[in-house]
């Protein structure tokens, strides 16, 4: 296609391994394998494991990786460096940053978020105000009436910037604003931003963020999650998780807990060297990617998407889950679709990837540095077969797996 030929991120598809036969609407929720990353793997494995054993910690610098991958992160999300690390998952850096942005509004029991938020940064709420037992409550708003809901009662406002199902994208930097001017902190999970949009996490004067490496970022599955603080925020506060590598000397073995200074003490434990250094050559697909070209054509590509789909599937009931407004839309595209399961794995089995999410929803996902606009017009083609054709009833595709 012409829009293929003139697209200045044309030549970013040949950094990753992808499989020929597959038009890939999935890297939101696992990213594909970036070339460079199974050479540093195997000489992680046979050199530095293999041969330094655990001189590596030192001589190959192991022990500093949270780090030096989270300043890869911080250059991504406009963070300053030594400000990201990289470390657990999302769900537990959560945990960390609201035990500690509690700590921070002891006179304040709020804790405000929307019903449609990540489910797991609700739970790992839910359960941190009970072990705490200090009279906490969660508050949603409807993402429409969320800043009218930010008072002085707040004392944390607590976000998926990019909802994972509609894709809807909050103002960050205005929502930031809104908590502060009542003295309440922020949140948020850039689990579908980081990667997907320009972020400016200094810009915006954010609190804390978190987010995921292994959707957007291409860290592969179960990658190290990531974490930032703003600088000169609770540099000296005792962290929930208090393990020995967020201590400020591990190797002290001092039997009491010193919290290391600034967002070394977001460590908690030996940190997983193999996938860091999988994450540290992932990151590599982002040197010279322009992020405001990038989010320019992820918007041309579902604005593509959403024109082919509803053009070409009209009248099998399908329904845009996502914000028309690109600009209101991070970089996915979701439908409802009655029996929206069963289509999305008639669908993979044609060859175009996305996933399906409960109740109904068919989700894509564009990654704006290997997907082209031609894949996009393929993919709403495909689609169409698969309803034409009822190619989705058949039993296998109508029971569920246990991941979906
Ligand atoms: C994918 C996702 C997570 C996942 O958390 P893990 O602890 O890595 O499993 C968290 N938050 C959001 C918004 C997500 O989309």
């Amino acid at each position: 296609m012409g829009l293929d030929r003139e697209d200045p991120l044309a030549e970013f598809r040949s950094r990753f391994e992808l499989p020929d036969d597959v038009i890939y609407l999935d890297g939101n929720s696992l990213g594909p394998l970036p070339k460079g990353v199974a050479e540093r793997l195997d000489q992680m494995l046979r050199h530095q494991w293999g041969e330094s054993l655990i001189r590596g910690w030192n001589q190959h610098g192991w022990i500093d990786l949270p780090e030096r991958v989270g300043n890869k992160i911080a250059q991504l999300t406009g963070a300053v460096p030594g400000t990201v690390t990289c470390v657990d998952t999302t769900s537990l850096n959560l945990v960390k940053v609201l035990s500690a942005a509690l700590e921070l509004r002891p006179g304040r029991r709020v804790i405000l978020s929307d019903p449609g938020n990540f489910p797991t940064d609700l739970y790992m709420a839910q359960g941190l105000i009970r072990v705490l037992s200090q009279n906490h409550e969660i508050r949603l708003a409807e993402p429409d009436e969320l800043e009218s809901a930010i008072f002085d009662d707040t004392a944390v406002v607590m976000l998926t910037q990019v909802d994972y199902r509609s894709g809807r994208v909050y103002d960050m930097a205005r929502i930031t604003d809104r908590a502060h001017e009542v003295g309440a902190l922020t949140i948020w999970d850039l689990a579908h931003s980081a990667g997907a949009l320009p972020v400016d996490l200094q810009g915006a004067n954010v609190d804390f963020a978190i987010g995921c490496s292994y959707k957007y970022l291409n860290g592969g599955p179960g990658a190290p999650a990531w974490v930032y603080v703003r600088p000169g925020l609770n540099e000296t506060g005792w962290p929930l998780l208090s393990g020995w590598m967020g201590h400020e000397s591990p190797f002290e073995f001092d039997p009491v807990y010193r919290p290391a200074n600034g967002i070394g003490h977001m460590r908690v434990g030996t940190p997983p060297v193999l996938a860091l250094a999988a994450l540290d050559a992932a990151l590599d697909v982002w040197n010279g990617v322009d992020m405001s070209l990038l989010r320019t054509k992820s918007s041309a590509l579902g604005d593509l998407f959403i024109e082919e789909v509803e053009r070409q599937c009209l009248g099998y009931g399908l329904r845009l889950a996502s914000p028309r407004n690109a600009a209101e839309r991070g970089s996915q595209v979701s439908f409802h679709c009655d029996r929206g399961y069963a289509v999305m794995q008639a669908l993979i089995a044609d060859g175009v990837i996305g996933d399906f999410r409960s109740p109904d929803i068919l989700r894509f996902g564009f990654n704006a540095l290997y997907i082209t606009y031609a894949n996009i017009v393929e993919a709403a083609r495909r689609l169409k077969c698969v309803l034409d054709e009822e190619k989705w009833n058949r039993p296998e595709y109508l029971q569920r797996a246990k991941v979906t």
